[in-house]
């Protein structure tokens, strides 16, 4: 199986050629998800001793298993963050399939590194990072903000020499922080304190300021790091980073900033001034997987300083040691990716990213961006303007949030159950202040305003579910 014969020269033709025709498809269906059962009926027994052929697996493939797959990147999937893979970078995923790079050590996958290395260049530089700043690109945000957070705890203990070590940490986060900074905080048992975000569900640094007030003064040395989100999941608000970061300079704690789905908008001049502060934070992520469309699984993690990460997340071993300069000094050190995240071998994931970028330049990122904006926007007037819905908050990114007027939680789950079922848009109801209401996240290009109005249209009529 390991022999480029015949028989994988038909199959490399089949699956190039499903590939291609994968991406081709403007729109993909949207397809829907499946019970175990009927996929366990409609697929029978993949896996066998003999095995059922490449040509075979690829038939139930593409015949049972991808259409019980939602398709993130429909331009009417908007719900949750979808996804809008370019055609350039979806093209490289499969040659870093191909290519065997071990992504994790400079000794291995220099020339990858070296290419992921200048896509974090220009996010850093988005972000206004000075020239030492660098990082990893990880699985997704939420391995970010734990490998963020590592690193934060880590720099705390290593400034209290020791009288810190044993002592449980505390990060401040926002009532409305992303779910994975209380994950990490479970992970890390740490404690998490949510500061209390205004009603938009923006966190200034007044806020965090009462949080630590609020603090009996035994916890307040336990503080190790404030996380900031720019741009909201649920709502797309950004947080008051420069108020933020004042706070978290006079303290003296690592500031994180949370971009996962909003860092993106870093790109588009006409939000670029929202942003303003971030360029004090300690580390930053934005996932590439959710608004930078790269494919999965994908997220930029960019440290001001990157070898207070260091420090914290190397591992050693007999085996691992090569890798590094002996008694060397921190900056003698080759950049190797495992040193930056709670990782070792990883895949050279940023290369689409990469790939993607180099192909059509920084400016068709920020028109990207901005478009996707510009439909949200237009999306937000089209809701004003519908006398049967109304707008809970003008969107400051992507996502719009919106109520039908007349409607509980049993008719947005038959309508949004009905649109899916149908084949015509996948938009899921959210909690807003304890209100079931309408949320869309507009990330792709290729959604367009009539897109939109075929949903303000189809929330007019009645539900017959
Ligand atoms: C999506 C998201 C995350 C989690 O990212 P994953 O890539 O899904 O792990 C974290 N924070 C924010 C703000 C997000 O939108």
């Amino acid at each position: 199986m390991h022999r480029h014969d015949a028989s994988i020269e038909v199959l490399t033709q089949a699956v190039l050629r499903y590939a291609v025709e994968r991406m081709r498809l403007d729109p993909p269906p949207l397809d829907t998800s499946r019970p175990a059962t009927d996929l366990a009926a409609m697929a029978g027994r993949t896996v066998t001793p003999a095995g059922i052929g490449g040509l075979e697996a690829l038939r139930v493939f593409g015949d049972v298993l991808a259409p019980a797959c939602i398709s993130v990147d429909h331009p009417r999937f908007l719900s949750f963050v979808p996804a809008a893979p370019t055609e350039a970078s979806i093209l490289f995923d499969l040659v870093v399939g191909a290519s065997s790079i071990y992504a994790g050590s400079w000794l291995e996958g220099a020339g990858a590194v070296f290419a992921e290395n200048e896509a974090l260049r220009h996010l850093a530089d988005l972000v206004g990072f000075g020239p030492d700043a660098g990082g990893v690109f990880v699985s997704g945000g939420t391995a970010g903000n734990l490998s963020a957070l590592i690193a934060a705890r880590a720099r705390w203990r290593a400034r209290a020499s020791g009288r810190l070590d044993r002592v449980r940490g505390l990060v401040i986060g926002s009532s409305n922080a992303h779910s994975s900074i209380a994950a990490a905080g479970r992970a890390m048992d740490v404690d998490v304190v949510d500061a209390v975000a205004d009603e938009r569900g923006r966190l200034d640094g007044a806020a965090v300021d009462a949080a630590v007030a609020a603090l009996p003064d035994a916890d307040r040395e336990r503080l190790f790091a404030v996380v900031a989100t720019s741009g909201t999941t649920n709502a797309g608000v950004i947080d008051d980073l420069d108020g933020i970061a004042a706070v978290c300079e006079r303290l003296g704690v690592w500031m994180h900033v949370d971009g996962a789905y909003g860092g993106a908008g870093l790109l588009a001049p006409s939000v670029r001034d929202r942003y303003r502060g971030i360029e004090r934070a300690d580390s930053f992520i934005v996932d590439p997987h959710k608004w930078l469309f790269a494919p999965f699984d994908s997220c930029a993690l960019v440290y001001r300083d990157p070898l207070e990460a260091r420090r914290a997340h190397t591992q050693h071993a007999e085996y691992l040691d090569v890798l590094h300069e002996p008694g060397g000094d921190d900056a003698d050190q080759d950049w190797n990716p495992s040193d930056f995240a709670h990782h070792l071998s990883r895949r050279a994931r940023g290369l689409p990213f990469w790939f993607s970028l180099a192909t059509h330049g920084t400016d068709a990122y920020r028109d990207a961006v901005e478009t996707t904006l510009t439909v949200a926007h237009a999306g937000a007037q089209l809701i004003r303007d519908a006398p049967h819905l109304e707008l809970i908050m003008e969107p400051e990114l992507s996502v719009v949030l919106f109520r039908r007027l007349g409607w509980g939680p049993s008719q947005y789950r038959a309508w949004s159950d009905r649109l899916l079922r149908d084949g015509v848009a996948f938009v899921t109801p959210t909690g807003w202040a304890g209100e079931t209401v309408l949320r869309i996240c507009v990330v792709n290009p290729r959604t367009t305003v009539d897109d939109l109005a075929v949903l303000v249209d189809s929330l007019a009529a009645e539900v017959v579910s």
